[in-house]
């Protein structure tokens, strides 16, 4: 099969990897980046300046994958770089509370009717971990649920993944999970009334949480209907269960009060990460007064973080999010992309490509399928994402860098202009001709 354009060159990235693999499991710190289920070997990030990024080779890219979420700003953005530099002459880190973490707090609770208090960490992990345990210490029970197709990091009690069956325990997904922990998890499918409800008669007055995603989009974006939602919140209520909204991607994402307000329902307990921290490390969780009166030093639920609270991470955040909280700034994203998806369907449409392009907000997601919605993990054809292989290298060859996995997300920042988004529909244009010409 020949190929119109020529593979840009990887010598120096290659290179890169090659000194890595002696360093780190697999070459990397994170295995999506490994490049497992795309083609070639990862690209070494030299830097990023707005919406592109430049390799280890030289190449130059249009970025969509954005840090996997956290750079809605783009890279170097002025305020967000001026802050941290600011800061830096102050000192890295304390261990003792300053004026920084109290601003960044301010400006989420005062923008977010959805919690009262909140505590932050370092990591969505960390965040959840931690709401899952408040939950399980508010409640005095055990068992939590969660959906099979949502990420919620990599703690024990969430590597776990559904067994065959409606309602069933959860099995490890990761060697090393303790089979006593997937035990107090039950998974169950999303978009499913009748197995939430069967879940709950197996299981009454066992469960202390349900945790979702707050728009599922870690394994392809399964965007869930707003009755569905409702009902968990019904569901969750009636049977004492506490509702986590895993906001860590939605969360000032989908708008300063995320997912909460996109459905109109009040989780009891909301998880943050990625956008939160400018592109630190930085992730929370809040809940009513009430529920947060619960974590130590208040009440019984442990939870301590060395670098918590981090002051250049918390200047950083702070520019971050006071540039999203500007009127009209989650209007303009959705406008943006909502232009750029429907260029690409169109253009789908007219080809008759079995491919669709889902979005919501500054989020989208390409899949090869013939369904016009997708709404749980089992939707989604593993064979399909051989075609996302395809395009994958075809948009690198064509300055255009999206995630190195099918299943994950793409997103706009504010930095993406008109001539970035008019060059990468261009370049996906072409890409996916080049997946579908022999089919
Ligand atoms: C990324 C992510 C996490 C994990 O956050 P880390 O900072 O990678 O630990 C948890 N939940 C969701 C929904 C995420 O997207």
């Amino acid at each position: 099969m020949s190929n119109p354009i020529e593979d840009i060159s990887r010598v120096k990235s290659t290179e890169l990897f090659e000194q890595a693999k002696n360093y780190f499991p697999g070459g990397v710190n994170s295995p999506v980046r490994a490049f497992k289920s795309v083609y070639g070997s990862p690209l070494f990030i030299e830097r990023g300046d707005k919406a592109h990024v430049w390799d280890a080779d030289g190449n130059e890219f249009i970025d969509f994958c954005c840090s996997w979420g956290p750079l809605i700003l783009g890279h170097n953005n002025d305020q967000v770089r001026e802050a941290v530099i600011k800061q830096l002459p102050n000192g890295l880190s304390f261990g003792a509370p300053t004026q920084l973490e109290n601003k960044l707090a301010d400006l989420i609770l005062s923008n977010n009717r959805f919690i009262e208090k909140i505590r932050f960490v370092s990591s969505g992990t960390e965040a959840v971990m931690s709401a899952i345990r408040l939950a399980r210490g508010v409640t005095k029970r055990d068992k939590i649920i969660k959906f099979e197709g949502c990420y919620h990091g990599h703690s024990d009690s969430l590597l776990v993944k559904a067994g065959s069956g409606l309602v069933t325990f959860g099995e490890t997904s990761s060697a090393g999970v303790p089979k006593a922990f997937a035990d107090e998890t039950i998974v169950i499918a999303l978009d499913d009334e009748t197995a939430l409800t069967k879940a709950f008669e197996d299981f009454q007055g066992q469960v202390a949480a349900v945790i979702i995603e707050g728009v599922p989009a870690n394994n392809g974006l399964l965007l869930q209907d707003k009755s569905y939602i409702q009902f968990l919140r019904k569901i969750t209520k009636e049977n004492g269960t506490l509702l986590i909204f895993d906001e860590v991607i939605t969360g000032f994402r989908l708008g300063f009060e995320g997912a909460a307000n996109y459905y109109d329902v009040q989780p009891d307990i909301i998880t943050y990460g990625k956008i939160i921290g400018g592109g630190m490390p930085v992730g929370a969780y809040g809940a009513s007064n009430e529920i947060m009166s619960n974590i130590s030093p208040d009440g019984a639920v442990y939870q301590a973080g060395t670098l918590s609270g981090n002051p250049i991470a918390m200047a950083a955040g702070i520019a971050a999010l006071t540039q999203l909280a500007q009127p009209g700034f989650y209007e303009k994203q959705e406008e943006k992309t909502d232009a750029f998806v429907t260029e690409i369907r169109n253009f789908i449409a007219e080809n008759n490509f079995e491919v669709k392009i889902f979005s919501i907000s500054s989020i989208f997601w390409f899949a090869f399928t013939e369904l016009d919605a997708i709404k749980k993990a089992d939707d989604i054809i593993p064979a399909s994402m051989e075609n996302y292989k395809i395009m994958h290298r075809e948009l690198l060859n064509r300055g255009i860098y999206f995630g190195p996995s099918g299943y994950e997300v793409g997103f706009i920042s504010a930095a993406h202009t008109k001539e970035d988004l008019t060059k990468a529909i261009a370049s996906i244009k072409e890409a996916l001709v080049e997946v579908f010409k022999n089919k």
